[in-house]
Parts: structure tokens; sequence; C-alpha cells
């Protein structure tokens, strides 16, 4: 029973009917660009309205918007409301021991990366879909998702098929469960032995303290670290990355923590600057859940008229902060795709799996990457001695070597592109300075010779 009515258009053309599955991040930003090339569309979530019923602590709460993100909030015409709430982040302080050090992100004048509230942009996205003609149903069980039939049945008993249903339900997804009972595909849950906690640092104690609040603050400890994002009060979200299980007589891990007393005195040692501003420290550790981390490897994200997008197909772990970045972009190349005038659901969901994988591999493999860096690179020597190089290659070429970082982050390049190009840039920084103390003994005319010869330009 198709309990939708056929819906017209002035033009007399019956306009396609789409339910996307999850009204998290991507959900209603993919909601919003389909009506925009005319289509019908539903969105079913399982939890009761965000707007009205606020998450409960523990997800993370702020979330860095990159170029990526920008440039499809910009499609769905809400780039600057979005910006009316975020703050600028231009780079990272890194704190060793009681000093700081603040690491630009980028050597180009603007490059910053946006600090938003989840749940700010997350009822924002609901309200821009709904104004665009999106219709919501919450608290909605999907009890039987038959991916033949394109048919959704909820709770109530009540059954709707569509022309297209996408998958935008998270990590834990219903619609990749269904596909794997009806496909062959190969789903491999890489779980990181890391977990996070997340901990407040409140207005006054980042005032007095002066911690910059257009910074990204790293506290790296070799094997675990902390961090914080700024938020538009002026407090800040900390989050500590731990690993899961004990290590040797070490306190530090999540399993080791288990008590008041012995969380005080682990982050009195370790993170001693910061566990004076940390509100509650041994309250808000204890009643707040740890975070799981994970790199999801599905083999096929599409079946029939069924497709995923985001988290449901790609989790990734949050150490280049492009979960939500990559998800976006998802979103506008899955909606470029259908709007293409062949207008064949079947070939333009092909299309969308088979050019946007290599770049979500390529994404996931540098999140990843990314922890080893932020955690124990950070404040090495030669960390820094190639961040110099770095530095002085991309002013001589800016146009062939670009630190990874910076396609990733504030560029829309694919994400393999930026993959491929990084370790080659990797491979000449790391020959260049081997066996150098300072920027003075590295060989220059062979670092420039390497950039010449394996870097073609890019058309930034
Ligand atoms: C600690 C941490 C920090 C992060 N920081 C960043 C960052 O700085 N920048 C960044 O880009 N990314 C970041 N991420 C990643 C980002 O949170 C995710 O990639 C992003 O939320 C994915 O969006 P999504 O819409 O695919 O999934 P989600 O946001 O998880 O939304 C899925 C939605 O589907 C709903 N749902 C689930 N099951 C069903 C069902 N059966 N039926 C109906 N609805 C359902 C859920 O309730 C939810 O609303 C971070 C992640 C973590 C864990």
């Amino acid at each position: 029973m198709n309990l939708l009515h056929e819906i017209t258009d002035p033009t007399g053309m019956t306009r396609r009917q789409v339910a996307i599955v999850g009204a998290g991040l991507a959900g209603p930003l993919l909601a919003c660009l389909l009506r925009q090339h005319g289509f019908e569309v539903i969105v079913f979530e399982k939890r009761a309205d965000p707007r009205t019923h606020p998450a409960p602590e523990g997800r993370s709460l702020n979330l860095a918007i990159a170029e990526r993100g920008l440039q499809a909030l910009r499609l769905a015409g809400i780039e600057q409301d979005v910006l009316s709430y975020a703050v600028p982040v231009s780079g990272r302080m890194v704190h060793v021991e009681e000093k700081s050090s603040f690491h630009a992100y980028s050597s180009r004048e603007g490059d910053v990366i946006w600090s938003v509230q989840r749940s700010q942009l997350n009822a924002h996205l609901l309200d821009v879909a709904e104004q665009k003609g999106v219709r919501f149903f919450f608290d909605i069980d999907l009890v039987a998702i038959d991916l033949q039939a394109s048919r959704l049945t909820t709770q109530h008993g009540t059954t709707f098929i569509f022309d297209l249903i996408v998958g935008a339900d998270g990590a834990n997804s219903a619609v990749r469960d269904a596909l794997t009972r009806v496909c062959d595909v190969d789903c491999e849950c890489e779980i990181l032995a890391h977990g996070y906690k997340e901990l407040d640092i409140s207005v006054e104690a980042a005032r007095q303290a002066l911690l910059n609040p257009k910074a990204l603050h790293i506290w790296p400890r070799g094997g675990y670290m902390c961090m914080a994002l700024p938020n538009h009060d002026g407090s800040f979200t900390a989050t500590a990355f731990l690993p899961l299980k004990i290590q040797g007589q070490q306190l530090s891990s999540f399993a080791a923590l288990n008590h008041r007393d012995v969380v005080r005195q682990f982050f009195n040692s370790e993170f001693n600057a910061l566990s004076r501003l940390l509100c509650d420290l041994e309250a808000n550790y204890m009643a707040r859940p740890v975070g799981m981390m994970a790199t999801l490897h599905v083999s096929r994200w599409h079946y029939n008229q069924t497709v995923l997008i985001g988290d449901a197909a790609h989790q990734m772990v949050p150490f280049h902060g492009q979960g939500m970045n990559c998800a976006f972009e998802d979103a506008v190349f899955l909606a470029q795709c259908l709007a293409a005038p062949s207008g064949d659901i079947g070939s333009a969901l092909a299309r969308y799996e088979t050019q946007r994988k290599p770049d979500v591999e390529a994404i996931q493999a540098m999140a990843l990457d990314n922890y080893e860096e932020m955690r124990a690179r950070v404040s090495s020597h030669d960390y820094l001695l190639e961040r110099e190089l770095s530095a002085w290659l991309e002013k001589r070429y800016p146009q062939r070597f670009i630190p990874r970082y910076h396609m990733v982050t504030f560029t829309c390049l694919p994400y393999s592109i930026a993959h491929k190009r990084g370790n080659i840039q990797k491979d000449i920084l790391k020959s260049a300075i081997s066996g150098c103390q300072t920027f003075q003994q590295i060989n220059l005319v062979d670092a420039e010779r390497n950039v010449l010869d394996k870097l073609s330009e890019l058309p930034l």
C-alpha cells in the first residue's frame, strides 16, 4: 500500500519521492539539496525531535566545519547563517608541560575552520529543511525495511513505498543492516583501542587561563591526549582520548580510571594545567559515558533503489575533524548524481558509489594517521623541523607543495588526491630532514628538486 499521494508540480510532472532515514547531520542537509532539485522528501528519525528534546550528554558537543562542509552549506543557501554562530579557529595550541606553542593551520590568510555546536547545527538544518517543504517524522521505529520493494513500515503499521531510500542513519545504521540481508556486503568495523570522554571548561576558567579562543588546544602525551574546542559563549568542550584497556601498571586508560580519586590523581599528574580548568572533573568524569571510535569499511553502499551516506556508509575516527564534512560532501555529490538529466536512479547510485568510495577510503586512512600526529608527533623535534621545511617549500611552490592538512581542510580537492600527494610530500620531508638537527643543515636544493620532479602543479 502506498500511503503517499502522487505529488504533481505545476508543470504536470510527477515528483520522485525520497525517504531519508536519519535526521542527524547528513540527512536534513541532503533533504534540503534534494528539495532544491524538485524531489519530494520525507525523513524518518528514531529519536524525538531534538529541537524540543535535547540529546543526552556524551556525544561530541561541538564539531569543526571546514571547506567541504561550508561548500555544502553554501549550496543549501545557509553558509552565512551557520557562520553567525560558529567560532573561527585558526590553528592548534600545543601544550607540553607548562609551555604552549601556536601552530597556524595554514600560511594563507583567512584559512580557518569553524567550531559549531552539534545541537544548534542539527536544529538549524531541521528548520531549514522544513521551510523547504521536507516532512519529518520523529520517534519512528522502522520495523521493516524492504529493499526489494523500496518499502518502509513503521511501528504503527504504516507502510510507505518510495522511489529512493537513503540510509543517513549513522554508524549503527538499520538501512545498512537491511542491505546486508539482501545482497553480499562485507562490513568490517575496526574499533580503535582508544575511547573518548567529554569534559567542560567554563567561560570564567577559560578567561582566567587566557586560553586562546581561536585555537584548538591539544595536550599531547604520546600514548594519549586531551584536546579542547571553543564554543560561541567563550567556554570550551574538552575531550580526553585514552586507551580503553589497562596497560601494565599505568593509570592512563578508561578501565583504570574507575574511581574519583584516581581520576583526580591522573589528571593532576598528566594534565596539571588543564585539570585546574575542568569543571567538576570527578563528577563529570564519573557520570559521562566513554565514546567508542571506529573505522567502518562497507564493501557496497547501494542496492536497487537504496543507498547509504555519511557514517552509515563509512564511519571514521574523528582526528581529522572530517566525518561530518565528508558526510556533507556525500550529500552534495549524491544530489548531483540524482539530478543528472538521465533521471535513472539506479545508474545515479552506481555512479555515486564508484566515484566516492576511493575518496572516502582515503580520508578514513588520513583520519587514523592524524591521531598519531596529534597525540605523539606534534611536539617532537622531527615534526617541528618538517613543519619548518614544509612552510618553506609551500612558500616557494604554492601550487605544487600544499600541506596535506591544507588540501583536506581548506580545499575540496578529492581526498584521494590529498592522500596520494600527502604521502609523496611526507617522503620528501622525511628524507630531507634525515640526520639534520637544524633547518640550516637541510639540503634545500635536493628537497626542491624532489618537489619539481614528483609533484605536478595543482590548479588551486
Ligand atoms: C568525538 C567526535 C568528534 C567529532 N568531531 C568532528 C568534527 O570536528 N568535524 C567533523 O566533520 N566530524 C566530526 N565528527 C564526526 C561526525 O560526528 C559524524 O561523522 C557525523 O555526525 C555523521 O553524520 P551522519 O548524519 O552520517 O550521522 P549522525 O549524525 O550520527 O546521524 C544519524 C541519525 O540517524 C538516526 N538514526 C539512527 N538509527 C535510526 C533508525 N533506525 N531509524 C531512524 N533514524 C535513525 C540517529 O538518531 C541520528 O539522528 C566527530 C565525531 C566524534 C565521535
